[in-house]
């Protein structure tokens, strides 16, 4: 069993491909089951999304099209599932319709993701004080973990996104033991999985998504994990997989979890490294 639960269509407006170029891709690189997590529509919430998320009237079409990839898959033996990549935000007004978004409409995994970098982000953090690279480290665990106690999300995204895209001038995690410690602990007790995301091999400081002592410290409190590429373009799907399953193992993780249809699915690791391994 191979599978990558995180990646973007054309509808992103900075993603290209279409979902069937990603199921052939998928198929071409030995990936059983994809799960596609387009940006979650923000209309009038001060989110930055005009051309960069899909618009809440394209979610339909979203659907139409992760379905024909479905049919596809089906005909190459590759599982397409429905997702989306949705917001962390603190404060909850802001929220609110894409948390009604997110009860109508029956996605089999739910991504949470808190994008730092956006303005509507930055302008909390200058309203709220927030200056030195401690504060602000703090805040955005501290939300990361409140967005996973909210009950809204599978799995929390590029946990520790706070060290690219120049928010802080500087991220060490061994500096904020506690709060990460703390958002760990937040995702064993609401049972919100952590994801894995290699993407940020290819950008930033050229790290995985969390990093590794970040891993060592979830492994040791129990936390589970989804694994993804982040994919913006078809060519990404399942990049550093085979590096960061090694790094996982050699952690100790024993396991990688998938979502369908809002549920769990625990696959053993020896069993995704043992395909990995034959499909090199
Ligand atoms: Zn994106
Ligand atoms: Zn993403």
């Amino acid at each position: 069993m191979r599978f990558d639960c995180h990646m973007h269509t054309h509808l992103c407006g900075h993603a290209h491909g279409r979902p069937e170029e990603y199921v052939h891709k998928a198929q071409e690189r030995g990936i059983n089951l994809i799960t596609f997590t387009c940006h979650i529509p923000m209309e009038g919430n001060g989110f930055l999304q005009e051309g960069i998320r899909m618009n809440r009237s394209e979610l339909s079409y979203y659907k139409v099209l992760v379905k024909r990839a479905q049919e596809t898959g089906e005909s190459l033996g590759i599982q397409v599932l429905y997702g989306i990549e949705a917001e962390v935000f603190p404060e909850d007004e802001r929220l609110a319709s894409m948390k009604e978004l997110l009860k109508e409409e029956s996605f089999d995994f739910i991504l949470g993701s808190l994008h730092h970098q956006l303005p509507v982000y930055r302008r909390w953090l200058n309203k709220h004080r927030m200056r030195s690279d401690r504060e602000i480290i703090h805040a955005y665990f501290q939300h990361l973990g409140d967005g996973a106690a909210s009950g809204c999300y599978h799995s929390m995204s590029h946990p520790d996104l706070i060290r690219i895209y120049g928010t802080v001038d500087w991220f060490e995690p061994a500096d904020h033991e506690a709060i990460i410690k703390k958002f760990l602990e937040t995702l064993v007790e609401n049972k919100v999985c952590m994801e894995v995301n290699t993407s940020g091999l290819s950008k930033g400081v050229y790290e995985v998504h969390p990093d590794p002592l970040i891993l060592r410290w979830a492994q040791a409190l129990g936390v589970h994990l989804t694994l993804g590429s982040d994919s913006h373009r078809p060519e990404q799907i399942g990049q550093h997989f085979p590096n960061v399953l090694q790094l996982l193992d050699n952690i100790g993780f024993s396991s990688l979890s998938y979502f369908k249809q809002g549920y769990r699915i625990e696959v053993p690791m020896n069993e995704i490294l043992t395909e990995h391994q034959g499909n090199r």
